[in-house]
C-alpha cells in the first residue's frame, strides 16, 4: 500500500458517513455525536469531526481517523481496513492487484455460502432436507434462512474453490478448509450449515450441525481475520431492526432456537454461539436497544456461569430480565407445544430482572439454614458488581426475597463494594483492553491540543524552537510525535507509518487534541496553549515545593521560588 493510495482513500471519504452507517449520529454543533461504540454509556460522549475528519470519545478516550475507526469496529487490520476503504471510495489498489490472486476473506465466504446453499438443494441432501424438515424447517424456510449443506466427501469445497479459482490458503485463513498432514480438506462434511453473519450481513462464519451422529453435534467456523466469536451474535443482522423497534432483544442459546424464535414471530431474537456472554456482544446489543431478554432453557439459565454472564450485560448497562421456561423446555418446544406462542409471549413480558430471578434460582438454598449464608452471598456478590443505581432499584424487593431488613442490605452491599474495589476485582469492561492501545484517556487535553496544533500547521511545525515546548510537554507519546513533526517529517508519512505498525495511541491522542482545541477560538490558540501549559506546569512545581516545605525539606532558594509561583499563580502572570 502505498501513502497516496491511503491519501486518495481518506479525501474521497467523509468519516461522517462512514461511521453513520455503524452508528446513529446526531448533529451536535459543527459535529456529530452517538453512543460510544467501544465503552458502555447512557449518554453519548462520541463525537465525530467532519472538518477535522477525526473522531474522539471522551468517555472511554479513543479516537482517531477513518482508518482507526473501522479497524476497531470491524477488528481489522490496517491492510484490512484499507481494503474495505478503498472499495467503498471506488479506489482500486495496487497491492492488492499484485497480491497473487489474493481475494477478500468475504467473497471467498459469499462463494462457500452459494455452494453450500446450492447443495441442498440436491438429491444427495435428501436426508438433510428431511431432518430439517422433522425439526419444523421446510424449504422455504431453508430459503429464508439461507441454511446449507456441506456434502459428505472430504474436498466438496476444496474442488469447487480449486474449479472458481480461491486460493487454498485464503479458505484456510477463513476457516473453511483445513491443512492437515495428508493435505488439505474440507472442514465442514457431512453437516447441515448455518450462515453467520456479521451485523452489517456479510457471510463471516458457519455453524455445521450433524445428522448423522457422527462427531460433535456441533462444528463451528473457528476464529479468522474476519470472525471473532466474542463479538458476533448470529441472526442479529436480521433482528436489529426489529430489536430497534421494539427496544428489546430475546437472547437464546442455539442457532434452531433462534430461527424457530423468528419463524414464531419473534423477530428481534438473536443467539450467542456457545460461549458465555461477552461484554462486547453486550455493546453491539447496546447499539439497537436497552432491554434484553433471556431465555435459555431452565437448567443453564439457573447455572452459575450463565448468571455471571448475565450479570456482566446487566453491568454494561442493560436491563436484563430471565425468562423462566418451563422445566425441560427449551424455546423451541414450547413454541411446538400448543398455544405455545401465547404462553412464550406472556414469559416474555413477565420476565424477572436479573437480581430477582438470581434470587428465585435460590430459593431452595434461602429456606436451609445450613446453606443460607453462602446462597445469600452469592445475590449479594451479583448485585454489588453492578452500578449503585441499577442496584438500588431491586434492594427493597431483594431485601425482601433474602429475609433482610432494607438496612441491613445497604449496609452488607456497602460492605462488598469495598472489599470489590480493595481486592481490585473492578473490573474494567473487556472491551476496553481490545484496544488499550487506541486510548488517550490519560493524556493532558492541553498537550494533545498543542501536538494537534502543529500537526496541522506546517508554518508553525518549521518555525517554533524546540526548546520552547519541550519544557512544557509531559506525556512520552506527545513528545515523539512533537519531535517527529518540528524535526520536518510530514502527517501523512506518520500516519501511515503508525498504521502499519499497529501505533493506535498517537492518532488517539491527535484526534483528542483536535476535539479539545475547539474549546479554543481565535488566532492566538498556540499562544494561549503555551501559556496554560506553563501554568500547569507551575502548578505542579508549585505542589512540589509545598509538599517539601511542609516536609521541612525545602532550601531558602525553593522557599523564594514558592512564594514567587505563589504570587504568579495567584495574578495569572507568568
Ligand atoms: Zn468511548
Amino acid at each position: 500500500m502505498s501513502r497516496e493510495e491511503i491519501e486518495e482513500v481518506k479525501e474521497r471519504l467523509d468519516i461522517v458517513d462512514v461511521i453513520a452507517d455503524y452508528l446513529h449520529l446526531g448533529r451536535a454543533g459543527r459535529n456529530y455525536r452517538a453512543l460510544c461504540p467501544f465503552h458502555s454509556e447512557k449518554t453519548p460522549s462520541f463525537y465525530v469531526s467532519p472538518e477535522r475528519q477525526t473522531w474522539h470519545c471522551f468517555g472511554c478516550g479513543r479516537g482517531g481517523d477513518v482508518f482507526t475507526f473501522v479497524m476497531e469496529q470491524e477488528r481489522l487490520s490496517f491492510p484490512e481496513a484499507l481494503r474495505l476503504l478503498a472499495e467503498r471510495a471506488g479506489v482500486s489498489l495496487k497491492s492488492t492487484q499484485n497480491g497473487k490472486g489474493a481475494v477478500d476473506l468475504y467473497d471467498l465466504m459469499k462463494e462457500a455460502h452459494a455452494f453450500y446453499r446450492r447443495q441442498i438443494q440436491s438429491a444427495g441432501a435428501e436426508t438433510a432436507r428431511s431432518y430439517l424438515e422433522k425439526r419444523g424447517i421446510d424449504s422455504k424456510n431453508i430459503m429464508r434462512f439461507e441454511i446449507g449443506w456441506a456434502p459428505p466427501g472430504w474436498d466438496s469445497l476444496k474442488r469447487h474453490f480449486a474449479k472458481a479459482g480461491f486460493p487454498p490458503e485464503q479458505a484456510a485463513q477463513a476457516g473453511l478448509l483445513i491443512n492437515g498432514e495428508k493435505g488439505t480438506y474440507d472442514r465442514f462434511r457431512g453437516r447441515i450449515l448455518f450462515p453467520i453473519k456479521d451485523v452489517r450481513g456479510r457471510i463471516i462464519a458457519f455453524g455445521g450441525r450433524t445428522i448423522s451422529g457422527d462427531g460433535a453435534k456441533y462444528i463451528n467456523s473457528p476464529e479468522s481475520p474476519i470472525y471473532s466469536k466474542r463479538s458476533t451474535l448470529f441472526l442479529l443482522d436480521a433482528a436489529k431492526k426489529a430489536i430497534k423497534e421494539k427496544n428489546r432483544a430475546i437472547l437464546v442459546e442455539g442457532y434452531m432456537d433462534a430461527i424457530k424464535m423468528h419463524m414464531a414471530g419473534f423477530p428481534e431474537t438473536v443467539a450467542t454461539l456457545g460461549t458465555s456472554l461477552t461484554e462486547e456482544q453486550a455493546t453491539l446489543l447496546k447499539r439497537f436497544s436497552d432491554q434484553c431478554l433471556i431465555c435459555y432453557d431452565a437448567d443453564i439459565a439457573g447455572q452459575e456461569a450463565a448468571i455471571r454472564g448475565m450479570y456482566l450485560l446487566q453491568g454494561a448497562g442493560l436491563d436484563i430480565r430471565v425468562v423462566s421456561l418451563p422445566e425441560g423446555m427449551d424455546p423451541d418446544d414450547l413454541l411446538s407445544s400448543e398455544g405455545g406462542f401465547d404462553r412464550l409471549d406472556k414469559l416474555l413480558e413477565t420476565a424477572d430482572p436479573l437480581p430477582l430471578f438470581h434470587i428465585r434460582t435460590k430459593e431452595a438454598e434461602l429456606t436451609d439454614e445450613s446453606k443460607r449464608s453462602r446462597a445469600r452471598r452469592e445475590i449479594i456478590e451479583g448485585l454489588a458488581s453492578l452500578p449503585a443505581l441499577e442496584a438500588n432499584r431491586y434492594l427493597p424487593e431483594v431485601a425482601k426475597g433474602l429475609g433482610l431488613l432494607l438496612p441491613e442490605i445497604v449496609g452488607v452491599l456497602e460492605k462488598e463494594r469495598k472489599s470489590r474495589t480493595r481486592k481490585g476485582q473492578k473490573k474494567r469492561p473487556a472491551g476496553e483492553d481490545i484496544a488499550a492501545e487506541g486510548k488517550a484517556e490519560t493524556v493532558d487535553p492541553l498537550e494533545a491540543a498543542l501536538c494537534y496544533l502543529l500537526w496541522i500547521d506546517p508554518r508553525l511545525r518549521a518555525t517554533v524552537p524546540p526548546e520552547l515546548v519541550f519544557p512544557l510537554l509531559h506525556d512520552e507519546a506527545v513528545k515523539s510525535v512533537t519531535a517527529a513533526l518540528i524535526q520536518g517529517e510530514e502527517p501523512a508519512e506518520l500516519e501511515s507509518r503508525w498504521l502499519e505498525t499497529g501505533e493506535r495511541r498517537p492518532m488517539a491522542i491527535l484526534a483528542a487534541g483536535g476535539a479539545h482545541l475547539e474549546e479554543y477560538e481565535g488566532n492566538n490558540r498556540w499562544e494561549v496553549l503555551l501559556e496554560a501549559l506553563k501554568r500547569k506546569k507551575n502548578y505542579r512545581r508549585f505542589l512540589f515545593l509545598k509538599e517539601k516545605k511542609a516536609r521541612g525539606e525545602a532550601s531558602i532558594e525553593e522557599v523564594r521560588e514558592f512564594a514567587d509561583l505563589a504570587k504568579a499563580l495567584k495574578g495569572g502572570s507568568r
